[in-house]
């Protein structure tokens, strides 16, 4: 069987647009329209070679819109890849997995049962280190 790989979006797969993110998060379409970051799209599809990946999200509760974009977002850039693994939670430590591959110990990743890869950290600063770390 394989392992179970859990993948944020926010910061992880999707580039953050301009501006504070306190004001953005309220704005329709900005969910949408974000960039993914360097070497994501790629990694997601290397990565469901070898193991069972599904995009854990948390959605701003204030923006309903961010629900639907999400969604949107996932079939636009990754596309049948990623059908039917995206899960929208605010508690991350209640999806089953090996790994959760994250930029923040936010909304139970700190609680999460696997090994938490924290992106954008020292050890895991772009995708390729993230690759290095699971493929090799
Ligand atoms: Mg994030």
């Amino acid at each position: 069987m394989k392992k179970i790989v859990l993948i944020d979006m926010d910061g992880v797969l999707v580039e953050l647009g301009d501006g504070p993110f306190s004001v953005n998060k309220n704005k329709k379409g900005f969910f949408l329209n974000n960039k993914p970051i360097k070497g994501a799209i790629d990694a997601f599809k290397e990565l469901s070679k070898k193991y069972d990946c599904y995009i854990v999200t948390t959605p701003v509760w204030s923006n309903p819109h961010c629900w639907m974009e999400k969604r949107l977002w996932v079939e636009k850039h990754i596309g049948l890849e990623a059908k039917n693994r995206l899960i929208l939670t605010h508690h991350k430590n209640l999806v089953k997995g090996d790994y959760i591959i994250d930029d923040t110990k936010n909304h139970g990743v700190d609680k999460f049962e696997g090994e938490h890869i924290h992106f954008g950290t020292d050890a895991f600063l772009g995708w390729h280190h993230v690759l290095d770390y699971l493929l090799y």
